[in-house]
């Protein structure tokens, strides 16, 4: 079976950078047709040149060659999209031949990236190769420059794309309202969360982003730590109304598109490590929010599949479902 036969009645619309079915499908009739996921996050490495204060996933998992990385994206045809994600995706020794290696394997190729490696030459090539790219901002100089640096990077890299004009999701984490450890790097003087999604929204305009994603953070990594609930219900239903108005009143053409985990459910996302170990994520009732399920070294995609816990939330979170999108 090839990635275009597998779930027929599932499009990727380019417009809204996502993918679609007819409302009247159902998730889990759809789900028993599948024998690989529909996307997959695939990490290169998790080395990173920034040291994210809430980074979900740091170093400490060692990569593969080149040739392992081969063979492990082999065993994911039949899917319909890739993800190449780390750490640092490109600050994989052989980032390009990868990249060059995934073409024509999947429908859809993605580069996750923080953008700081992104300049001129880089775009270019880019441009030929993936089919959009995702990067993350905190919000303005100030907020960013405390949880994540590099911002005028950040900043220039996201430039390069839009000149461009490679199809770009901004993502942003969205904080957690309650006063915090006062040692943590993001106790205030801060912005209001408002302050930074309305920022985002506004940057995410200027740099013609298909989407803006405002993430709720997780349990996971260096962000263990960080909360002691899920930013859920009220709090993110009044950040949908309060953005839907702005990009009312501001002309903003970005579609804003934000996650709240108990919405989505568990376990909606396969991650694959550098290590070729596959986990679940995030899973919040597991002690590290993420729930291990087979590795790509010395299983099958299909196997794998057969394996994971949680299929319908994540075909239903790809096809926005579960998602809040205004
Ligand atoms: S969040 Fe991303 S950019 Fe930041 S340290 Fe982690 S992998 Fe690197």
């Amino acid at each position: 079976m090839t990635s275009a036969t597998m779930l027929p009645e599932v499009r990727f619309d380019e417009r809204d950078q996502c993918y679609k079915a007819d409302d009247a499908l159902d998730v889990g009739e759809l789900v028993s047709s599948m024998h690989v996921p529909l996307s997959a996050t695939y990490q290169l490495t998790r080395e990173c040149n920034l040291a994210c204060a809430y980074c979900s996933e740091p170093p400490g998992i060692k990569t593969s060659t080149l040739e392992m990385h081969k063979m492990k994206i082999d065993k994911l045809a039949g899917m319909r999209r890739i993800i190449l994600s780390g750490g640092e995706p490109m600050d994989y020794p052989h980032f390009w031949e990868v990249l060059e290696y995934v073409q024509g394997k999947f429908e859809l190729i993605v580069l996750s990236t923080n953008a700081t490696r992104i300049e001129a030459d880089e775009a270019a090539r880019l441009r030929e190769l993936v089919h959009y790219v995702d990067v993350t901002v905190d919000g303005p100089r100030y907020q960013h420059q405390r949880i994540r640096g590099s911002y005028d990077a950040v900043i220039e890299g996201l430039m390069w794309l839009k000149l461009n004009k490679i199809p770009l999701s901004v993502i942003c984490v969205y904080m957690p309202a309650e006063e915090m450890d006062p040692t943590n790097l993001l106790k205030r003087p801060r912005p209001t969360n408002r302050d930074v999604m309305h920022y985002i929204a506004q940057q995410g305009d200027m740099l013609g982003a298909v989407k803006v994603k405002i993430l709720t953070p997780i349990p996971k990594g260096r962000s263990a730590g960080f909360f002691d609930e899920f930013a859920t219900g009220p709090e993110i239903e009044n950040l949908a109304e309060f953005l839907a108005a702005e990009k009312k009143k501001n002309g903003w053409k970005s579609r804003i598109v934000i996650s709240d985990w108990m919405k989505i459910g568990q376990g909606h996302a396969w991650l694959i490590e550098p290590d070729g170990r596959v986990i679940a994520s995030p899973v919040w009732d597991e002690p590290e929010c993420y729930k291990p399920f087979g590795n790509l070294t010395t299983q099958t995609a299909a196997e794998l599949w057969d394996a994971y816990p949680y299929k319908t939330e994540h075909l239903a979170k790809y096809l926005e479902r579960t998602l809040i999108v205004r």
